[in-house]
């Protein structure tokens, strides 16, 4: 297996050059083995506010909004055919400073170059309406874009998550600031520094820096020359910057935590339902928003179901993300570690019953990462708090359940809303279900949406607004109603 990698440090891209900061740096470091992957720049408040400068100075010239939408999805496709180049560089990277295994940032980078596909060809379908025609009153609503977005970004999908953003803000017109996580530093910059060499792209409209979350993130949020934060990230920070972002009402979308249920029938097709069951749960360390942290399980199939759910949970293979072989990776940081070791043993005291793994591994390699045991907790009541809480590491909560009404009641039990799965045979218990549930996203027979062209995104606390999907691309658009009169005299208006 290769791992050989000379550290890299990167500065800030600011108005189309490398910025250094005079803030010093920030380190990534391998989860798997303690080594450093890379430096970013530990970033200013005033660093952020010279990118924001660059990004609003690009949008006020026009210099991207009004180029021909061909011209915009020209260089979208330059991008994702970039990805697919740089795919084996990019990806290794990937894995270098989240763990995940190699096949799962190979795939990660795919969905970010389908996604910046999807984008170039909907920035020619964005169109408008003339709701009002007649004789000399005609009424045009158009839609322009929003103006400077900061694109703040997790972790745990780093680059599949930017391109969420990136493609529907540059299709729209708009300029961009973006704020990655720490720990995914450096293969952000390396994505950006990738893609500048894109000729097309105007200097100030694509702008990165990187640094902490509370001065900087914060610094984006507050700034009121930018006109939109579009963010992804945990519901604790999504609340702080709703607040924040009322300095100048800008408009925020928000992709928060989840506690997607994932609701087994007795009539389900076992042979999909319990690999499913498994991957959702386990895949990326359990660090997925989607993941379907709460599995339930029909009590007429509960004991075998979970009699062959332990065993395949019990063999997934724990190691290096760069091993050929490794299923499932480290958690990303100590800190995320100690997080989801509280939980497990907050799980114990509560009174709910350990049936798989809950240690940490510590022995041989593992002992330089930070490694957790695929963990499962049955007997869990509603009330305990590793079935409210969003846990986000490898921890799944199981509860059988007696019909549709009550799948549906536990399901609901949340003050989240993201997703979930249904398996099932039976179309009126699918219907029922898909319609009781409140989610912003229900997989039936499956798990993750299929492709760019659908929404995804929260109820509830879950998160506002929609990313993906022509949905995504609205939310970096405004709506504008042009009302014509076409004669030069001065008639009033007959409601
Ligand atoms: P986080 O909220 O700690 O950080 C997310 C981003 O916000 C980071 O870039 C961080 O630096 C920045 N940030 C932190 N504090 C800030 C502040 N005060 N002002 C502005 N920016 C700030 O989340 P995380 O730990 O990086 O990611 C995990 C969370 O993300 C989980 O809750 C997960 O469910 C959620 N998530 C949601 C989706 C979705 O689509 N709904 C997708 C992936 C992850």
């Amino acid at each position: 297996m290769q791992t050989k990698y000379e550290a890299k440090s990167y500065s800030n891209y600011i108005a189309g050059e490398w910025v250094e900061s005079t803030g010093g740096s920030i380190e990534s470091r391998n989860p798997a083995t303690g080594e450093l992957v890379s430096r970013a720049a530990r970033s200013k408040p005033e660093d952020v506010s010279h990118a924001i400068e660059a990004a609003r100075k690009a949008f006020d010239s026009g210099v991207w909004a009004s180029k021909r939408p061909a011209e915009r999805a020209k260089v979208l496709l330059e991008m994702s055919e970039m990805v697919r180049k740089e795919i084996d560089g990019l990806s290794f990277l990937l894995t270098l400073e989240t763990g995940k295994p190699l096949a799962d940032s190979k795939g990660e980078l795919l969905n970010a170059a389908n996604v910046l596909e999807y984008y170039a060809s909907a920035s020619r379908h964005i169109t408008g309406r003339i709701p009002r025609y007649s004789g000399t009153d005609v009424s045009l609503v158009v839609h322009e874009p929003v103006g400077v977005c900061g694109l703040i970004v997790p972790w745990n999908s780093p680059i599949s998550l930017l391109s969420w953003k990136l493609g529907p803000a540059l299709a729209a017109g708009c300029t961009v600031v973006i704020k990655p996580a720490g720990y995914t530093s450096g293969i952000t910059m390396e994505f950006v520094n990738q893609i500048s060499s894109i000729e097309e792209i105007p200097p100030g409209v694509i702008n990165a820096v990187t640094g902490p979350g509370d001065s900087i993130g914060s610094e984006l949020v507050k700034n009121t020359n930018v006109d939109k934060v579009s963010f992804t990230g945990s519901t604790e920070t999504g609340r702080k910057i709703m607040e924040m972002a009322s300095t100048n009402l800008k408009k925020v979308n928000l992709e928060c935590g989840g506690k997607s249920a994932d609701i087994v029938f007795d009539d389900a097709n076992m042979e999909g339902a319990l690999p499913s069951a498994v991957w959702s749960i386990f895949r990326s360390a359990g660090q997925s928003c989607n993941a379907g942290s709460r599995l339930l399980v029909q009590e007429t199939i509960y004991d075998s179901f979970m009699k062959d759910f332990r065993e395949t949970a019990s063999k997934i293979r724990i190691g290096n993300g760069l091993d050929p072989v490794t299923e499932m990776g480290p958690v990303v940081s100590e800190s995320q570690l100690n997080r989801v070791m509280g939980h497990i043993e907050s799980g114990k005291e509560d009174g709910a019953r350990l049936t798989v793994g809950g240690k940490r591994l510590v022995e041989g390699d593992y002992a330089r990462g930070f490694f957790i045991q695929p963990t499962v907790f049955e007997g869990v009541e509603r009330g305990m708090r590793i079935f409210q809480e969003e846990i986000f590491g490898p921890v799944l909560c199981v509860l059988p359940f007696v019909n549709e009404d009550d799948a549906i009641s536990i399901a609901n039990d949340t003050k989240f809303g993201l997703a979930g799965d249904v398996w099932s045979r039976s179309l009126t218990r699918i219907m029922k279900v898909s319609q009781g549930i409140r989610t912003g996203t229900l997989w039936v027979n499956r798990h993750l949406n299929p492709g760019p062209e659908v929404p995804f995104g929260g109820y509830k606390q879950s998160g506002l607004g929609r990313e993906t999907g022509m949905e995504g691309l609205m939310e970096f658009l405004q709506t504008k109603h042009i009302s014509l009169q076409l004669t030069d005299s001065f008639e009033r208006v007959r409601r």
